[in-house]
């Protein structure tokens, strides 16, 4: 139940990479036979994401993943237009690959404006528009949330950068497979993908960035990847992604309606079942995978450790697992108290999960949270105020 923290690669996707590991080991970079076919591969899995966007072939960069994608990004549109501005416009709910990465060129003298959210998770348009400024160089706002899984209006935000002197990059980590994307019509200048949540390898991902912007070499070296990432190709995986990628990006409705049906029913039972819990993010703009509840008067580590122990695999609201007690910097975003934040949970869906796992998941959260409660002094005074 945590697939937006990453996913199992196909069984299809996995035949596609084993030969290239072994009997197709060629460089692409070679002249003779071994090496073109793994060449071959390496663009073919190029077209097939290019076509899944609208994007030309020639837009698509290969890189270690989402993170990579999303520093090389900002760190680029701010050292070549450095001289036009340095004004950044975020939001308070990216993904620390690129709210980290701005608070390093915050540091470089750059200035960045973060647009809050709304209790759902939504920035609002107007927000935007009055902190564009002719100095503003980039504007970076996520297309999905990896959290809440609301989903921001990106075609609108790309008609109102369109109109600046900004590029306008979104990280799409989260969005690929799950919502219709074409980088033309919605005047996407950059985007940001990785292939780990979406069935394909860990360690692949790629950075779309529209012909004309002309990337700033990465990593200098060889001429791989148009001389803007040097190093030999992972063929294998990249192989894998290609075809990861035309598999999610194919069947976007089918796949959709299937996992929205899992989720409501998992909505369903947990509000059925369990009170005092309170969803957050967008009831319909919402990735279809996604649910997050806070469930009140709880700590949700303890949920987590509780869940762990019957085998359930899920997120928590805080930090805590990677070693910081803060609350979610999202959950705190839409208005959560500390405390509300603290006991928030995150269950998230893939095609792989059946309605027999969500009935565990369900019956054992509600033993789980009805004796945490019992151990909850905060519970316990609500219960005798009632
Ligand atoms: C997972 C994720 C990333 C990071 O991708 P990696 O390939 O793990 O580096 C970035 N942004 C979002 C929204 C994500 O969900």
């Amino acid at each position: 139940m945590d697939n937006a923290a990453t996913t199992k690669v196909k069984e299809e996707v996995l035949n596609e990479m084993l030969p290239y590991f072994t009997e197709k080991y060629g460089n692409p970079s070679s002249i003779y036979r071994l090496g073109r076919e793994s060449r071959n591969a390496v663009e073919e899995a190029r077209k097939k994401i290019a076509k899944g966007l609208n994007a030309d072939p020639k837009e698509i960069f290969f890189t270690s993943g989402g993170s990579e994608a999303d520093n090389w990004a900002i760190k680029m549109a701010a050292e070549k237009l450095e001289s036009k501005g340095k004004h950044i416009i975020t939001t308070e709910i990216e993904h620390h690959a690129v709210l980290h990465t701005c608070q390093y060129l915050e540091k470089k003298g750059y200035e960045v404006t973060y647009l809050p959210v709304d209790e759902y998770g939504m920035i609002n348009l107007e927000d935007l528009k009055s902190a564009l400024r002719d100095d503003t160089i980039l504007v970076t706002i996520m297309f999905a949330n990896n959290e809440i899984g609301t989903i921001q209006p990106i075609k609108e935000i790309g008609e109102i950068v369109k109109n600046s002197n900004a590029l306008f990059h979104t990280d799409a980590v989260q969005a690929i497979g799950a919502v219709d994307i074409d980088v033309r019509d919605m005047n996407i200048d950059m985007l940001s993908a990785s292939a780990h949540k979406i069935h394909g390898p860990k360690g692949i991902g790629f950075l779309y960035a529209k012909k004309g912007i002309r990337p700033i070499p990465l990593i200098h070296g060889g001429a791989q990847e148009r001389s803007k990432r040097a190093g030999t190709e992972n063929v294998p995986y990249i192989v894998g992604y290609g075809k990861a990628f035309e598999i999610a990006t194919n069947n976007i409705k089918a796949h959709n309606e299937k996992l929205i049906e899992l989720r409501n029913y998992l909505m369903e039972e947990l509000e059925k079942n369990i009170e005092d819990i309170k969803l957050n993010g967008h009831r319909t703009e919402r990735l279809p995978g996604n649910v997050n509840y806070s469930f009140l008067y709880i700590e949700g580590e303890s949920l987590l450790l509780s869940l762990d122990l019957a085998g359930v695999a899920a997120s928590s609201g805080s930090a805590c697992t990677s070693g910081s007690l803060d609350p979610s910097h999202v959950l705190l975003a839409i208005g959560l108290p500390h405390e509300i934040a603290h006991g928030s949970l995150r269950l998230s869906l893939s095609e792989f999960n059946t309605k027999e796992e969500i009935d565990y998941v369900v019956k054992n959260l509600k033993d789980i949270v009805a004796r945490l409660r019992e151990w909850s002094p905060l519970y316990q005074d609500k219960k005798e105020r009632a």
